[in-house]
């Protein structure tokens, strides 16, 4: 069984008609719907949760963490970053999505502000897949595109991506890395670009396609349960420290 924590700031939904038009129960709720599966429970958290809905336990109890949050980045506690990045660093994955670049669990695990060109124009995004050997592009085209999106352009000021799955053109012009993969400690990273949230990305089944192969690929196959600096005695003596 995995287990997906969906964490969505839920803001745009219930202050602006036309994105609650789209979400009416939250994107959090259509995301949560399409990962469900044999082997995947999802739960989900938002902003108006106690502390956010992100507590020790909930890391504890959460595999793959997905996160989009855009207007409300600065009521996050940085407590409550440090406790994700902390539980990334043990093993627990991440999928941060759309404008979850700018959210203070990225920029910590990435180290860089994260900043890139942007512009609501509606452009058409062709999201072209560059490493179709990668199981998070399993079952997609060569490229997949979505009618109108926001415009995501480069630079983006990220490190140097581990694995750059896809790059997306648009319509106006611009490119983007809009699928880069991270390790970070025992943890696996997925930032996913598309996913504004007055166009029904979600809905989109390529989209779709691309969140659940990320939960499966960001599943942790090592995770500890704190972590330390241990003092080691000399390899040979009864009490050596023994990985694993
Ligand atoms: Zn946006």
């Amino acid at each position: 069984m995995i287990r997906v924590t969906v964490w969505n700031e839920y803001f745009h939904e219930k202050t602006h008609a036309n994105v609650k038009e789209i979400y009416p129960e939250g994107m959090h709720k259509v995301i949560a719907d399409f990962l469900a599966a044999d082997d995947v429970v999802v739960k989900t958290a938002t902003l108006d949760d106690p502390n956010c809905g992100i507590t020790e336990e909930v890391l504890n109890e959460t595999d793959v963490l997905i996160w989009w949050g855009h207007a409300k980045h600065g009521a996050v506690p940085d407590e409550v970053a440090e406790m994700v990045q902390n539980a990334v660093i043990k093993g627990m994955g991440i999928i941060f999505l759309h404008s979850g670049h700018h959210s203070k669990p990225f920029r910590r695990l990435m180290g860089t502000p994260a900043n890139l060109c942007w512009r609501e124009d509606g452009d058409l995004e062709r999201v072209w897949v560059i490493k179709p050997s990668h199981p998070i592009a399993k079952g997609l085209p060569r490229y997949f595109e979505l009618e109108h999106e926001e415009t995501y352009g480069e630079p983006f000021d990220i490190p140097e991506p581990d694995e750059l799955l896809f790059i997306s053109w648009f319509s106006g012009g611009e490119v983007f890395r809009s699928g880069c993969c991270y390790r970070r400690g025992n943890g696996k990273i997925f930032y996913f670009q598309p996913g504004h949230e007055t166009f029904p990305i979600y809905y989109n089944e390529h989209v779709q396609t691309v969140i659940k192969n990320a939960v499966r690929w960001a599943n942790p196959d090592y995770r500890v349960d704190k972590l330390s600096a241990p003092h080691v005695k000399k390899i040979g003596t009864s009490d050596s420290y023994i990985i694993g």
